[in-house]
């Protein structure tokens, strides 16, 4: 018999809370037009469908989180950036912000003990969960089938590594990837997934907060770097929000932050993988010798300074320009000299 004492589908989250944005940030949805967010609850999906979460999900709170891992045997690692949320407001906010609607084919990495995934499929029609625990992986349906009985059937789980997975090696072309990401591994995992799945549109994913404020820095910030030129080469990146410590199990010792990137519609330089190569070469190069000059950080790249000096100038960019202040399109021009 499921138990579903400290919440029935349907009811109000047990905090008693209304599940209100804390940030009451608006967003912007895929065609532009705006999701407002503020409730946490009502969205209007990219078709304009109506997607308010149904209420058939019985969300994650502290005691069942730590129900779970005390049943399945789970003692969090920090290897695996195991730090689960317990708060039905945050995985029902990142949803929210997340803009995904009933169409989308939500890709979650690493979805732990269901609390983001139990918040998805009371939204969504399909959530393909990769993770690379197998106690959790194998646990996962059987959560979900208690805890929202009736979207059970919407949900793939994966056991592979999130940093090598492919899109054969899932059941359906994710349009979103919406995840609590490990922070150890959280742009890599990023980038690889917006590489390798050309069907993934927008991601809302919670991270580090220093790592969501290089991800979404702009050139001359003090924090950009290699994850914001990269993350700027396959979209439009920004922050989404902040989430406290409390929100978690265990408590990590740092503060979250999210960011949503949205995939260029018309991508503005070709994007396939020879192409995506050759420019993060020059980004990688160009950063790995921070606060030198492009002359002399990509003199390695380009065989020679004085051959560096003729490319950025092909490029139109100053030789004497570091790094730090251009932008994914300046190296993607960088790239195409020859
Ligand atoms: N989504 C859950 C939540 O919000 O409570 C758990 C998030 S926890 C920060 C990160 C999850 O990613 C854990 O379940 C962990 O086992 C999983 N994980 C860690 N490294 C992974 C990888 N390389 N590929 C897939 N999953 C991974």
């Amino acid at each position: 018999m499921p138990d579903h004492s400290s919440g029935d589908p349907g009811s109000a989250p047990r905090d008693g809370s209304d599940g209100t944005a804390r940030d009451g940030s608006d967003v912007t949805a895929r065609d532009g037009s705006d999701v407002t967010a503020r409730d946490g609850s009502d969205v209007t999906a990219r078709d304009g469908s109506d997607v308010t979460a149904r209420g058939r999900a019985a969300l994650l709170g502290p005691a069942e989180v730590r129900a779970l891992a005390e049943e399945f045997g789970v003692r969090p690692t920090k290897q695996l950036g195991q730090n689960f949320v317990h708060d039905a407001n945050t995985v029902r906010r990142i949803v929210s912000v997340a803009g995904v609607g009933r169409d989308d084919v939500v890709l979650e990495v690493g979805p732990g003990l269901g609390s983001l995934t139990l918040a998805l499929l009371d939204v969504v029609d399909r959530v393909v969960a990769v993770e690379i625990d197998p106690r959790l992986a194998e646990r996962l349906p059987a959560t979900v089938a208690d805890r929202a009985p009736d979207l059970a059937d919407r949900l793939d789980v994966v056991l592979k590594d999130a940093m090598r997975v492919h899109p054969a090696d899932l059941p359906v072309a994710p349009t979103a990837l919406v995840a609590n990401l490990p922070y150890n591994v959280a742009v890599p995992v990023l980038l690889h997934l917006f590489a390798e799945f050309d069907s993934l549109r927008t991601a809302l994913v919670m991270v580090q907060a220093e790592v969501a404020d290089r991800l979404a820095a702009a050139p001359g910030s003090r924090v950009y770097g290699v994850p914001s030129v990269k993350a700027g080469f396959f979209g439009h990146v920004r922050r989404a929000g902040s989430v406290g410590r409390a929100v978690f199990w265990p408590v990590p010792q740092v503060e979250s932050g999210l960011v949503r990137i949205d995939r260029y519609t018309e991508p503005p330089w070709p994007t396939d993988e020879a192409h995506r190569r050759t420019v993060f070469a020059v980004v990688d190069a160009a950063f790995a010798q921070r606060r030198k000059t492009l002359r002399a950080a990509l003199s390695g790249w380009a065989g020679s300074a004085a051959e560096a000096e003729r490319r950025l100038l092909a490029a139109g960019i100053d030789p004497s320009t570091r790094g730090e202040k251009l932008d994914a399109a300046a190296f993607v021009r960088i790239a195409g000299t020859s």
